[in-house]
């Protein structure tokens, strides 16, 4: 048997999180591996709001600049614009040194080794790693979390739909996000070019898991002109011409805003970012944004303790400093996680119930727990 391969940090997934992670790392001089099972890197989901708190991450990251120039800006307060997925990952891959991200490597589970106490990964093709860091940025059905003994995450009892609309000649739509509400569907809209628009759908209930129509594009736009029948002709007509590469349907996870307050989130030098900490529904588009804010809160106090010049090479001694980095890091973390988690949870529920009643009861919760409704965007994350 051949022995098992040694790395220093491993970071499991190169979703938005896992990307970002690596990037924040190597700005701070830190080298890392990133594993993902897939054999590309996948940019599901079409596009995604960037609000003034993602920005700010993203000029930490170096790539604000760039990905600004791909979406025009929205009015409003704050700084908001729809991207393309496909453009924030590639910008965020763009910028790590070659051999950096390891394609077609799943990891199947994580044990402590009882000499080292450091993480022992087996990989699905039988492959051994041993990490002295475990970043499990592996989304919702993360095998990290789970060795962490975080509880599962809960299906929201609403699905969505997403999908760009690429127009021949402009659009004539103003630079904002409009959602409207219908037949108990709420559909949101949003510019992002003079030729291109973002849309989703937003469908209480829960949908069966199995049913085909989850990888059928043809059948999505069927469900999607039958929800949206009342909607207005212009609404009817964007999802007529949508983009059918870019047309989806998804569940919603979530994990309960307790769990973030109450779970291990470091188990030795092994912890979770992004969606495997904290996936949330999209009601408040917080996601993928507090996943970045991780990254650069993640590689800030991982640097603070390590130093990128010596670095871990050969030297199992810092494990104290790297515990010590991790517990400062989630502290950092938790409450504002917990606060959006909780946040989104509400405006879910209150996006999706039918009752009138139970809306303005919902959405006076929001108002009295949170208060002004975009103050969660205005969060600084702060230097690398
Ligand atoms: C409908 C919808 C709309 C959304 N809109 C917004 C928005 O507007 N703004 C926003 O900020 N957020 C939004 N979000 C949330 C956002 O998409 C997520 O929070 C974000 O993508 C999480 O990134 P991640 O890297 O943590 O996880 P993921 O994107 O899930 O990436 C995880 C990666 O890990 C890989 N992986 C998984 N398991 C393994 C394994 N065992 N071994 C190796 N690799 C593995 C996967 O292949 C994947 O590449 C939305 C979510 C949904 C569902």
């Amino acid at each position: 048997m051949d022995a098992a391969e040694e790395l220093d940090i491993v970071i499991v997934g190169a979703g938005i999180c896992g990307l970002a992670t690596a990037l924040a790392l190597r700005t701070k001089g830190i080298k890392s591996v990133i594993l993902e099972r897939s054999d590309t890197l996948r940019a599901s989901g079409a596009a995604i709001a960037i609000l003034t708190n993602g920005w700010r991450a993203l000029d930490q990251l170096g790539i604000g600049p760039q990905l600004r120039r791909t979406a025009l800006p929205l009015q409003g307060r704050g700084e908001a614009r729809w991207v393309k997925r496909s453009d924030l990952i590639e910008m965020l891959a763009e910028d790590l040194p070659h051999g950096t991200i390891r394609l077609g490597c799943q990891l199947l589970s994580v044990e402590l080794d009882p000499f080292t106490n450091f993480p022992t990964l087996q990989l699905r093709d039988g492959r051994i790693l041993k990490a002295k860091i475990l970043i499990g940025c592996d989304g919702a059905s993360s095998k990290v979390a789970e060795f962490l003994g975080i509880k599962s995450n809960k299906l929201f009892p609403a699905c969505a739909m997403r999908g760009l609309t690429y127009y021949p000649s402009p659009h004539g739509f103003a630079p904002e996000f409009v959602r409207t509400h219908g037949n108990n569907v709420v559909c949101g809209r949003s510019t992002m070019t003079e030729n291109l628009v973002f849309w989703f759908l937003l469908l209480p209930g829960y949908h069966d898991r199995d049913s085909d129509i989850f990888n059928d594009p043809e059948q999505i736009k069927q469900m999607a002109l039958e929800k949206t029948n009342c909607f207005p002709k212009e609404t009817k007509e964007m999802i007529k011409g949508c983009d059918m590469t870019t047309i989806s349907l998804t569940y919603l996870w979530y994990r309960p805003a307790w769990d973030i307050l109450l779970g291990t989130l470091r188990k030795g030098t092994v912890t979770v970012a992004g969606d495997s900490m904290h996936v949330m529904g999209p009601f408040i588009g917080q996601g993928g944004l507090a996943a970045m804010e991780d990254s650069i809160a993640l590689a800030r106090c991982l640097a603070h303790k390590i130093h990128g010049e010596t670095g871990l090479e050969g030297n199992y001694g810092l494990r104290k400093e790297v515990e010590e980095a991790i517990d400062m890091y989630v502290k950092e973390r938790r409450m504002r996680l917990v606060r959006l988690s909780a946040r989104t949870y509400v405006t879910g529920l209150m996006l999706s119930t039918p009752s009138m009643k139970m809306k303005l009861l919902l959405f006076a919760l929001i108002i009295v727990l949170f208060q002004d409704p975009l103050r969660h965007t205005s969060y600084n994350c702060g230097h690398l």
